[in-house]
């Protein structure tokens, strides 16, 4: 079952004002096995209004208008979808009851503008308003579509949802349970991860694959339908296997597992702990590390060594290897991993020393160069990298590059 969501309202169009109910219903809906296909939002005028409903009720079994069911002269939602699908609006005394109560209650009397609201198109079943005078609508089409109105202000729709269309959408969802599972990937391009995966995903219509790019990190999402969970479930591990397969040990997570988490899990698990020092990310790694509850276990701590000077006094980075390799060097930053090691009495050092720009780049040094080095008790390890992108995305890059050095070396 494919559903559209349309958020009604001029307001939507500015940049004050956000659509936050689409990304509610959505969610409901995915739990509910009903796909969302698009979304639109759509000024307060009649005419896009009713292209807007007719195109998605061409292409979604369900679609859901959100706003514009007030009793001011822009609340148009109610009469383009009458006319749209030629129903005559009539009012429910009903409903005029309801809202009269809605004033009274508050010691007011109902304004004549109100009761437009009371307007249902013929067929239309109204849905209560608990928090508001706008009842919502539900239609069905001839064509065995179904068209839910709710009202904008999020206080209205959310109750009216849960509490009137849940159930009603329920019995028309479809019978079959969605399974879902998350593969995360680094050290590798996106492009190298679509090569590798693409000949293995693609032959399966279900599940369905889709690969998220964030700077450092891939995640393929797996997302299966079946009769009942375990075949659902069944689908996803089957495919999840054979990609995990063709990645090895890019793949650093089968869950939701951060890759700090994941390299907190392996330290605790081998008993080990690690010490950093940082220079270009001035305190992320850090920062990462220690947002895991528990890091204490393994994290001692760690110096951001930002200045030569600071390399130098703290971490013994020696003047000749500044002066004639520079502080962005494969030098550097193993002396850094080593000396961090040996002077906090860590198990294991890890080091980030690189140009995180916009400015400081050079020919043979461009912005996004970092080194990267992990030391333990009989060797360091050192890795040179060259990342793309806003400093922002560069310093994330090179503190998941440092995790992932971690996490390999524990993985062995
Ligand atoms: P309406 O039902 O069109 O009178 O909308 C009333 C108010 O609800 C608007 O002024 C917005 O503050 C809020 N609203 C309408 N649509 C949305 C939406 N899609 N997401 C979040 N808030 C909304
Ligand atoms: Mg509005």
């Amino acid at each position: 079952m494919k559903a559209e969501i349309i958020a009604i309202g001029s307001e939507l169009l500015t940049p004050f004002r956000q659509d936050t109910n689409s990304l509610y219903l959505s969610d409901h809906l995915e739990r509910l096995g009903i796909r969302v296909i698009r979304k639109t939002i759509v000024g307060d005028d009649k005419d896009d209004l009713k292209a807007a409903f007719a195109e998605a009720l061409a292409r979604a079994e369900l679609v859901i208008g959100i706003g514009g069911l007030g009793p001011t002269e822009d609340d148009r939602t109610r009469d383009a979808v009458a006319e749209l699908l030629k129903r005559k609006l009539v009012r429910h005394d009903e409903v005029v009851k309801m809202m009269e109560e809605r004033f009274r209650a508050r010691g007011k009397k109902m304004p004549e503008v109100n009761l437009r609201q009371a307007l249902v198109p013929e067929g239309a079943d109204w849905l209560p308003n608990a928090n508001g005078t706008a009842p919502g609508l539900w239609l069905a089409t001839p064509e065995g579509k179904i068209v839910l109105l709710l009202p904008g202000p999020p206080p209205e729709l959310k109750p009216m949802f849960e509490e009137y269309a849940l159930a009603r959408l329920r019995a028309h969802a479809p019978k079959h349970v969605f399974a879902t599972k998350v593969l995360k990937v680094t050290g590798l391009a996106e492009s190298e991860v679509e090569q590798r995966i693409a000949p293995i995903y693609r032959p399966y219509t279900n599940p369905e694959t889709t690969l998220l790019a964030s700077p450092g990190q891939i995640e393929i999402h797996l997302r299966g339908t079946g009769g009942d969970t375990g075949d659902a479930l069944r689908r996803v591990e089957e495919l999840a296997a054979k990609i995990e397969d063709a990645l090895g040990d890019a793949v650093f997570s089968r869950g939701l597992e951060t890759l700090e988490q994941v390299v907190g899990l392996y330290l605790m698990m081998r008993g080990a702990t690690l010490a950093v020092a940082e220079s270009c990310t001035g305190g992320l790694l850090g920062e990462r590390l220690t947002s895991v509850p528990g890091s204490s276990k393994y994290f001692l701590g760690g110096v951001v060594c930002y200045s030569d000077r600071l390399k130098q006094k703290m971490l013994g980075v020696p003047e000749t290897v500044l002066k004639r390799k520079g502080a962005v060097s494969a030098e550097t930053v193993e002396a850094l991993a080593k000396n961090i090691r040996r002077r906090t009495g860590a198990v294991l050092g890890v080091s980030i020393t690189g140009i995180a720009g916009p400015e400081g780049g050079t020919p043979d040094k461009p912005v996004g160069t970092v080194y990267v080095a992990l030391a333990d008790a009989h060797r360091v390890k050192t890795e040179k990298h060259r990342f793309l992108g806003d400093r922002e995305r560069i310093r994330w890059q090179a503190t998941q590059a440092a995790l992932d050095l971690v996490r390999r070396k524990l993985m062995k």
